[in-house]
């Protein structure tokens, strides 16, 4: 197939070394014994750049299999569940918990702002009988990052457990796992982490642990199932076949991580979503979010006689780049400027913003100077 470039909001961009990585001759996983082993290190590594000590597992599968995973693991039948909803994911959550038999309790609040952290508690005052609460960190459709510092902690209060999706936040923005408390933390290989689509990763806390030995019923998945990863992994064993390649490569992307430094991979991260916002606004355009902005992706409003989808097709078509709208009633809304991990660099940047204005351009829509120019502008008042 072709090469062509994408600027979505994941999979991202990967770099040489990691893409190298996977081309290596790797051992038997199933055999080697030296294999558990290193899968471990390569765990906790994972749990060092989530900012957690509890178990990490690293599940063959895309970073849906990390949300389904939780959920299944998790819900019993009648198992009353909150499902905090400000976006397409966060709603999305309601699908597991009933598919596996739970009851979700769906609390919906304006996809415009970041989960209201006062209305959240005004609720659980009255109400808080639920096993588990699930929330997104950065609701990536909408580019809508949530305050898990408040949120998470908010809810163990309660004695509520926390599945939190940050498959678009880790590694973007901070996610302090045993900090903010979170009991079932999801992440995937192919978001900021910059590794190729392959692996679906879960952090499980000692509170999560004792819900899933705690239950009535048995979790009605295999492949799905946490507590089968967790009892091998006892017994210094790995339930199937692991995608050793992968392993490697996603260890390979996570040193980068290390070696340029968590806090500068972050504020990398925040020069150019302040760049790309400040710009998009002065040339014209409005962003999508009044609050909650996440520094991996920026959901611009395309004018409405354009539309998103058209913008879209004319980019990919003149000038073979894909870039992404949005999904469900945001399909023809919402372009999405994907900025997170390989991709969060200013020459990326640069040539995206320059293609998007050639093709809004010609469609007939005139901003106010050059989108190109005002990101370099706003990035250099940055620094
Ligand atoms: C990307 C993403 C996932 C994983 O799903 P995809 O199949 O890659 O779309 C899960 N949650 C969020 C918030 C994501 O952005």
């Amino acid at each position: 197939m072709r090469f062509k470039p994408s600027y979505a909001p994941g999979p991202t961009d990967v770099r040489e070394n990691v893409r190298l990585a996977l081309a290596k001759k790797t051992n038997n996983p199933d055999f080697d014994k030296e294999f558990v082993h290193y899968y471990h290190e390569v765990c906790q590594k994972m749990g060092q750049v989530m900012g957690t000590t509890n178990d990490v597992l690293l599940l063959g599968g895309e970073g849906i299999l990390a949300l389904e995973a939780a959920c299944a693991s998790l819900t019993e039948p009648g198992d009353r569940v909150l499902v905090l909803d400000n976006g397409i994911y966060g709603e999305g959550f309601k699908d597991f918990v009933s598919m596996y038999g739970g009851e979700p309790v769906v609390l919906s609040f304006d996809d415009h702002q970041d989960i209201p952290v006062q209305q959240l508690r005004d609720f659980l005052e009255k109400d808080h009988d639920f096993k588990y609460a699930t929330f997104v960190h950065c609701d990536t459709p909408t580019s809508m990052l949530n305050d898990v510092n408040q949120i998470s902690p908010l809810l163990k209060e309660y004695g509520i457990l926390t599945v939190v999706d940050s498959v678009a936040g880790m590694v973007g923005e901070p996610i302090d796992v045993d900090q903010n408390k979170i009991d079932i933390c999801c992440g995937g290989s192919q978001k900021a982490i910059s590794a190729p689509a392959g692996l679906a990763i879960v952090s499980v806390s000692e509170d999560a642990k004792k819900a899933m030995n705690d239950r009535k019923t048995p979790i009605a998945s295999y492949y799905a199932n946490l507590q089968i990863y967790l009892g091998y992994r006892e017994k210094g064993k790995l339930p199937y076949t692991m995608p050793a390649a992968h392993i490697e490569a996603l260890e390979v992307a996570l040193d980068n991580i290390l070696e340029e430094g968590l806090m500068a991979v972050y504020e990398r991260h925040a020069k150019i979503a302040n760049a790309v916002r400040t710009s998009i606004q002065a040339y014209g355009l409005s962003l999508f979010l009044e609050t909650g902005r996440s520094n991996t992706v920026t959901a611009v409003i395309i004018p409405e006689e354009i539309g998103a989808l058209t913008l879209q097709q004319h980019i990919q078509e003149t000038y073979n780049l894909y870039i992404a709208t949005s999904l469900a009633q945001y399909t023809d809304v919402i372009l999405r400027i994907g900025h997170m991990g390989e991709n969060a660099h200013f020459d990326k940047v640069l040539s995206v913003l320059t293609v998007i204005e050639n093709g809004l351009r010609d469609l007939g829509f005139e901003g106010n100077g050059h989108l190109g120019q005002l990101f370099l502008d706003a990035y250099r008042a940055e620094n």
